[in-house]
């Protein structure tokens, strides 16, 4: 599977803590995530994770993209809804996406953990629910 992770600012150590506890299921998936979040996870875990911009240069809409694409299965971003971000409309658009391509998305920790606890169980395909005939 293809993960993403993004994290706003306030929820970057929440996301290298998220990242350290599950870093044995994260390594079995292709990672990439935007610039400093990318940085800060691959430093603390050693996983391998491909970057892209941050999300205030346009990291979010290089994910949103990818989405387009159908090359992410799972974005996992950590948002601080407390504090307003300029790109926040973009950020919005790509959360749109996964909801346009039906893709699963964890916006707090919480949510994050029981994704990939399903990752981890293989009960992770909603091509199920969509299209019953593929079962
Ligand atoms: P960053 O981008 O990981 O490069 O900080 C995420 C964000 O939009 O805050």
């Amino acid at each position: 599977m293809n993960i993403a992770l993004i994290a706003h600012d306030s929820k970057k150590e929440l996301m290298v803590q998220f990242c350290i506890a599950y870093c044995g299921i994260l390594s079995r998936h292709a990672l990439c995530a935007t610039g400093t979040t990318g940085k800060l996870v691959a430093e603390a875990t050693g996983l391998d994770i491909q970057r892209f911009l941050s999300g205030s240069q346009g990291g979010d809409q290089q994910i949103a993209a990818r989405i387009g694409y159908n090359e992410i299965d799972l974005l996992l971003f950590f948002r601080d809804p407390l504090s307003p971000k300029p790109h926040e409309p973009n950020e919005m658009n790509m959360l749109r996406l996964c909801d346009v391509h039906n893709i699963p998305v964890a916006t707090n920790v919480a949510t994050g953990e029981v994704l990939v606890r399903a990752l981890d169980r293989g009960d992770f395909d909603w091509r199920n629910i969509v299209n019953p005939k593929s079962r």
